[in-house]
């Protein structure tokens, strides 16, 4: 994929995060691996208004040394560990919507309510633990908390995903929403049923073999 082509492709993952209703403002952040590092989002510009000049270029042998003409988002440092120390994923997408946060709010997982919890690669959609946006501490939680997840709540803040393509990470965060207000919305009539985790093996299992890989 040329290099245009991935900032053209950023940008319409921005806009659609928005026309989706998972994020809003300039809340949330993506990024996607480019030969020797990573380009992303800048910092605190509204997706309206971005060109694909304005995609920041960080290369992977200096946080400090980015390209571009506005700041690499607040977020850079999970997305910059993330991408340097897995390379099977390609793409980083962080936003803010409002079932998945909430429980982020209530510091709880996602447990297994429904199957299509594996989505995430596990039994549950993990919740890091809380630090302040933008810090190492932070990535730090989402590096230790992902571990064998495609997706996790940050406390108090949000949802990462990750995956190999944006449309990807773009439907996994849509999926974590979806998942997160079945669970608030069962909760409300009554006692939400758990998936045993013998079950969720089958489950996880199954979906290594369904559907496009791509
Ligand atoms: P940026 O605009 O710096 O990417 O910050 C948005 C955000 O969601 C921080 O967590
Ligand atoms: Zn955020």
């Amino acid at each position: 994929m040329s290099e245009l082509s991935i900032r053209k492709e950023i940008i319409e993952t921005c806009l659609k995060m928005e026309s989706l209703g998972i994020n809003q403002g300039t809340s949330g952040n993506i990024s996607h691996r480019h030969k020797d590092g990573i380009l992303i989002t800048p910092s605190g510009v509204s997706y309206d208004i971005l060109k694909p000049k304005d995609i920041v270029f960080v290369p992977f042998s200096s946080k400090k040394d980015w390209v571009g003409e506005y700041p690499p988002s607040s977020e850079l440092d999970f997305h910059f560990d993330i991408l340097k120390a897995k390379p099977e994923i390609d793409c980083v997408l962080h936003n803010h919507s409002t079932y998945a946060t909430s429980m982020a709010i209530c510091n709880q997982d996602i447990p297994a309510h429904h199957y299509m919890v594996a989505v995430g690669g596990g039994h549950k959609i993990p919740c890091a633990p809380y630090a302040t946006f933008g810090t190492a501490q932070l990535s730090k939680n989402v590096i230790k908390t992902l571990n064998g997840y495609n997706a996790c709540l940050l406390a108090n803040h949000g949802v990462v995903t990750v995956a190999n393509s944006l449309k990807k990470a773009l439907w996994l965060a849509v999926e974590v929403e979806n998942l997160a207000k079945q669970y608030i919305m069962a909760k409300q009539i009554g006692e939400p049923t758990i998936l045993s985790g013998k079950e969720m093996d089958k489950i996880v299992e199954a979906f290594k073999s369904y559907g496009l890989k791509k």
